[in-house]
């Protein structure tokens, strides 16, 4: 804490892992006699820059640019770009921390990273995205590479985005590196299934969570938050699996559809048009309905399962007090660490099966890991291959949290389970390199 004060986001992200390794520590006590906890805890390699662009008045503008190579253990660094005006050191980091450990847990050969900028997208034109994301990478450039860093989508920054980074890296380097950057289109190197895989990934999960209760996401009512990447191949996979999800939230607010949401509508709304959550209710006609975020949360709607799919701490005890006495029976992660810790101790203490997101979202960077294997092999896969890979790799990372817990003496706690097995994998391959 206090070599990290004004970060937030990193110190919880922290404490929540080393307080879960402790018994992995007291197992093996080499870790502490070479310093992991100290050393994991610290980025091998901090990158902050200048972005200056241009936008359509005239106007020159500058945002902040991150990249954060926290570790590289276990393979070149691998994680998100995040555009979103919140976004400061504190909250890149803590999203590379986390990254160090889903990655571990993938099973694949991924070390962790992070990056982003304080550049909003909302409400810029496709020229402005544009030329932010041309001044972004004519810095990133010199600091990824196939085999170094690998960058890929997160919060405000999806395909479109990609597209802009992966033209002006080609441009600079006149190389096509295809496995440089994940998320890419699928004329230019992307992977079938990518874009589905952490909402699918995360239902897929939840189902395997729920089958040790000898139960189902089959007929649950389900509430999602958030309207994005993750949340709408969430909602899409659980109604396919028989769920009805009843709502779903962007940062102006929620809708409730009784009915179950609409996905070729949300994806029209937030996909396609890049409208606001109440353009949906205003078309779905009498069975949806909007909340505006100051007169309610998503989560007093009543759910069996909650995926909170949005961005992270929006999910607080209140909340989760609120769900817990509407019955809720599953809660899973598909943002990253949405549940703060006073929420998801509630869960557990009330018996709810609860997945952190570093586990349950783990399918999209293990589908970015199988898009660079088919870069690699100069191959493309189809999508019923690479959704058959992501689900038994979303199985695994279930079947593992859940004996480590065991092995721990905490059975059902997944926080212990992934944490441990994640940590374990990293810190082994750290004490292999000696003092690097
Ligand atoms: P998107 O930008 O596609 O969607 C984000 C959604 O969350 C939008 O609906 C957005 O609303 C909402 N949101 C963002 N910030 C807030 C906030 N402060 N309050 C309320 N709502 C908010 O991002 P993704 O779907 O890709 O990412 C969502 C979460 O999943 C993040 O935590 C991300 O780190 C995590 N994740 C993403 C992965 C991926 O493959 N994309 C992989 C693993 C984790 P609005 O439209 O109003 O901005």
């Amino acid at each position: 804490v206090a070599r990290n004060p004004g970060q937030p986001e990193f110190q919880q992200a922290v404490r929540e892992v080393f307080e879960s390794v402790e018994p992995a520590l007291e197992r093996k006590p080499e870790y502490l006699d070479a310093a992991i906890l100290e050393r994991i805890a610290e980025p091998e390699r901090q990158i902050m820059f200048r972005v200056p662009w241009v936008d359509d008045a005239g106007r020159v503008r500058v945002n902040r640019g991150y990249r954060i190579e926290f570790n590289s253990a276990l393979g070149p660094y691998k994680g998100g770009l995040r555009f979103r005006e919140n976004v400061d050191l504190s909250i890149i980091k803590f999203l590379g921390f986390e990254q160090i450990f889903k990655n571990s847990l993938t099973g694949l050969a991924m070390g962790g990273g992070k990056g982003g900028s304080d550049f909003d997208p909302h409400g810029k034109s496709d020229a402005e995205v544009m030329r932010f994301c041309q001044s972004f990478m004519t810095e990133l450039y010199r600091h990824i590479g196939l085999n170094t860093d690998v960058p890929a989508g997160d919060i405000g920054v999806g395909g479109r985005e990609i597209g802009y980074l992966f033209g002006q890296y080609k441009r600079i380097t006149n190389r096509f590196d295809a496995g440089v950057l994940t998320g890419k289109g699928l004329a230019w190197g992307g992977s079938l299934a990518r874009t589905e895989a952490t909402g699918f990934g995360t239902v897929y999960f939840t189902n395997r969570m729920l089958g040790t209760r000898n139960d189902s996401i089959d007929g649950k009512r389900v509430v999602v938050s958030g309207s994005g990447n993750v949340a709408i191949y969430a909602i899409a996979k659980a109604q396919e699996l028989g769920a009805t999800v009843v709502a779903c939230s962007d940062s102006s607010g929620f809708v409730v559809d009784e009915k179950g949401i609409d996905v070729a509508l949300l994806q029209s709304v937030k996909e396609q048009r890049r409208a606001r959550i109440s353009t949906y209710a205003e078309e779905r006609g009498a069975s949806a309905t909007f909340t505006p975020a100051d007169k309610g949360r998503i989560w007093q709607v009543t759910a069996d399962v909650a995926l909170p799919c949005a961005t992270q701490n929006e999910l607080d005890l209140d909340d989760a007090k609120t769900l817990i006495a509407n019955g809720v029976k599953a809660v899973a992660e598909g943002a990253n660490m949405p549940c703060t810790p006073e929420a998801f101790h509630a869960f557990q203490e009330a018996g709810v099966l609860y997945a952190p997101g570093k586990a349950s979202n783990a399918g999209g960077v293990a589908t970015s890991g199988l898009e660079m294997a088919q870069n690699a092999a100069r191959d493309s896969w189809t999508f019923e291959k690479t959704d058959g890979q992501l689900h038994a790799i979303m199985d695994n990372i279930h079947d593992t949290c859940q004996a480590t817990a065991e092995e721990y003496g905490r059975p059902d706690d997944y926080v212990v389970g992934a944490n441990i097995a994640g940590f374990t994998k990293v810190a082994d391959a750290m004490l292999d390199f000696g003092l690097v």
